[in-house]
């Protein structure tokens, strides 16, 4: 038998796209940002002491299409770029479903996941401007990970403040930052005054994103040459993301596929937003119905469950107050594997999608998502990160849907990275000792 043509649908290395795409030109109106403490709309120097301005610039812009700089266009090669597409044809027969699934590989990026195509153009803007020292907040350790490699790449330091309940229960993602060079400290910290603060009243607490996220402003607000990086949330990292998203429209042309579902786990929304907002910007002009759907866990429920409105992206009520589908800045979610998605808010431009309709949202538990996982890896031989498992989990059910309807429906999905260490997760679900998240 030949094999198909559809099977794994590659780019060349020319062929990274050349500017990305922002999505806040065809969105329609944006409520804007808001400073913390007068209420009224952010201005540039309300996010300096915190971010460069070509990232600001970035921030606030509502240009179609941004030029890729050349020397972030050359390094994303060695992130694997152009990322395959590739078709499960050994989970669709597993499933006996009439419908093909299609999945985008950031899994194969050296960094485990979809992360460095941001941290590459954050690392690069900041260089430009100056700074010496880049500072950050890690979950479950992806974006630690990935800002860690690329700052080397552009002579800058890297300070991770990393979950106390992932720093003791991912010991190899530190170990990770650690040998790409990056300092990291167990948030909340006694290096910084919000940390001390959160230690005195809740000494055993196992820390949050959102304590992270103010930890790492604190740090970046008190030198001028130290700067702040986000890994999701904001719109600029949506920006960077869209190259997994236009290689994707790219590929489907290449192969004639017509997508009828794109589908993405959603934690600040960035691998959805990168992944789905070229096919979002085509759904508006009206040259596509593909469904478009978020995936989110039931333990930080802000699609599904959340509220649309001001909220602040981190505990302390640092930064600016985002328009926002949000749990409220001091929720704490349960501890599940899928540290990436443990966030209360969800990116404004995602969440304006959401809000005017144009994409859908459903929500998983945790087992179902590790039983999903643990039959990618026995068909596809490939073990999806935790947060990953949500996206392939409702491409799987999408796909029994249509084996129920008898419909030939064409599903694709982002693998947005590797759970190659998070196998204590999977060990947990193999022993049936795994909790459920929504209880
Ligand atoms: C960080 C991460 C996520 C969640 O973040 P988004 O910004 O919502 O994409 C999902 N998958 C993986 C593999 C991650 O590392």
């Amino acid at each position: 038998m030949a094999i198909p043509k559809d099977a794994r649908i590659t780019l060349d290395p020319e062929e990274i796209p050349k500017q990305w795409y922002n999505l806040a030109a065809d969105i329609g109106h944006l409520e804007p940002p808001l400073n913390p403490v007068t209420e009224k709309p952010a201005k540039p120097e309300d996010f300096a002491p915190i971010f460069c301005k070509p990232i600001i610039e970035q921030e606030g812009s509502t240009q179609r299409y941004i030029n890729i700089p050349e020397e972030v266009r050359e390094n994303l090669i060695y992130l694997n770029r152009p990322a395959p597409l590739q078709r499960a044809y050994r989970l669709e027969k597993y499933l006996k479903t009439p419908a093909k699934i299609y999945f985008k590989r950031e899994d194969m990026s050296p960094l485990g996941s979809h992360k460095g195509n941001t941290a590459l153009a954050q690392a690069y803007y900041n260089a430009e401007s100056g700074i010496h020292t880049l500072t950050t907040e890690t979950g479950a350790g992806q974006w630690g990970t990935a800002l860690a490699m690329v700052s080397n790449l552009f002579d800058i330091d890297t300070t991770v403040f990393m979950v106390k309940g992932s720093y003791e229960q991912k010991p190899f993602r530190k170990t990770l930052m650690h040998l790409y060079g990056a300092e990291v400290y167990a948030s909340p910290s006694e290096y910084t005054e919000f940390g001390r603060k959160i230690l005195k009243e809740h000494p055993d607490t196992t820390g949050s994103l959102g304590i992270a996220i103010s930890e790492a402003c604190e740090m970046a607000v008190k030198d001028e040459h130290t700067c702040y990086s986000l890994g999701s949330v904001l719109n600029h990292v949506m920006l960077h993301q869209t190259v997994i998203g236009l290689e994707t429209i790219e590929q489907m042309k290449k192969a004639e596929i017509k997508p009828d579902y794109m589908v993405a786990c959603v934690g600040g929304g960035s691998n959805f937003g990168g992944f789905t907002f070229p096919m979002l910007r085509d759904k508006i002009a009206g040259k596509t119905d593909c469904e478009i759907v978020a995936v989110e866990p039931k333990a930080a429920p802000s699609l599904t469950e959340g509220k649309f409105r001001y909220d602040f992206g981190d505990t302390a009520g640092m930064t600016p107050l985002l328009m926002m589908y949000t749990l409220g800045h001091e929720f704490i979610p349960k501890g599940i594997h899928a540290g990436g998605l443990r966030y209360h808010g969800m990116s404004p431009l995602v969440s304006a999608a959401y809000e005017k309709n144009l994409i859908k949202a459903r929500s998983y538990d945790q087992p179902q998502t590790f039983e999903a996982g643990s039959i990618f890896a026995k068909t596809e031989g490939i073990i999806p990160a935790p947060e990953s498992c949500h996206a392939l989990k409702a491409a799987m059910d999408i796909a029994l849907e249509c084996k129920e309807k008898n419909e030939e429906k064409t599903i694709v999905f982002c693998l947005s990275g590797h759970g190659l260490i998070d196998l204590y997760g999977y060990e947990q679900f193999i022993e049936g000792t795994l909790p459920s998240s929504s209880a």
